[in-house]
């Protein structure tokens, strides 16, 4: 299993790298960021599995740069933990309703930080909780992104990605476009349900090659399977 990488953003030097310094013990991959530019330039350059945020931060607040992040395709889906002063409990539901899936209260150990890591991992883990997903000679790695149809690389943009990695995790079952919408574009952003088709044939034509679009079925009248029967 590949290591997990972890964006840590705070500006205070010396509570950073104590961070950093308890998850790479606890085997995590550690990139650091001193500020809300800075964590956008990291997590451009990969993107991480795990934020943790501070919440006063030199440039953006970490609760405006969360929320700025929400709206993003990607890095939306990274899970957020955001560390607050004892001043700011009262804020913390703002901070909760702004897509932050935990929070903590300095000062924390660096033991407690890793426990809360590993328990929002495991609750926004992709379903199945396997590394791996496949059917019929389609291999989708969910932590390195790679998609093999028999053992050839499969291209796939981003939201393709996440259409077939929902439809290989929730096979034989019809969903409509407004519900893949919902599992695949997330509820909060407004896209036409044709939008839908257009992603649906970019993904059959990356799966074609190999004869695997077969599996990405239309069910008229309403909607979309991935079934690998026949
Ligand atoms: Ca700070």
């Amino acid at each position: 299993m590949t290591k997990k990488c972890i964006l840590v953003v705070e500006d205070e030097q010396a509570i950073r790298e104590m961070i950093a310094f308890g998850l790479h013990r606890a085997g995590f991959e550690v990139v650091q960021a001193e500020s809300s530019q800075q964590a956008r330039e990291r997590i451009a350059d990969r993107l991480p599995d795990l934020i943790v945020l501070d919440w006063m931060l030199p440039d953006l607040s970490g609760l405006e740069f969360a929320r700025s992040l929400r709206r993003e395709e990607m890095a939306g889906r990274v899970p957020i933990i955001m560390l607050t002063a004892r001043s700011q409990e009262d804020d913390r539901v703002g901070a909760l309703d702004s897509g932050v899936d935990d929070y903590m209260t300095k000062p924390f150990s660096a033991r407690e930080l890793v426990a809360r890591i590993k328990a929002v991992l495991r609750r926004t883990a992709p379903e199945g909780d396997s590394d791996e997903v496949s059917a019929n000679g389609l291999v989708m790695n969910l932590a390195s992104h790679r998609v093999t149809a028999n053992d050839k690389l499969v291209e796939l943009g981003p939201t393709e990605f996440r259409m077939l990695r929902f439809f290989m995790t929730h096979p034989d079952r019809v969903y409509s476009r407004g519900q893949l919408l919902d599992h695949v574009w997330g509820g909060n952003v407004f896209v036409e349900e044709r939008t839908v088709d257009v992603h649906v044939l970019r993904l059959r034509k990356a799966l074609a090659r190999t004869g695997h679009d077969r599996f990405v079925q239309t069910v008229r009248g309403a909607g979309y399977r991935f079934s690998i029967a026949e």
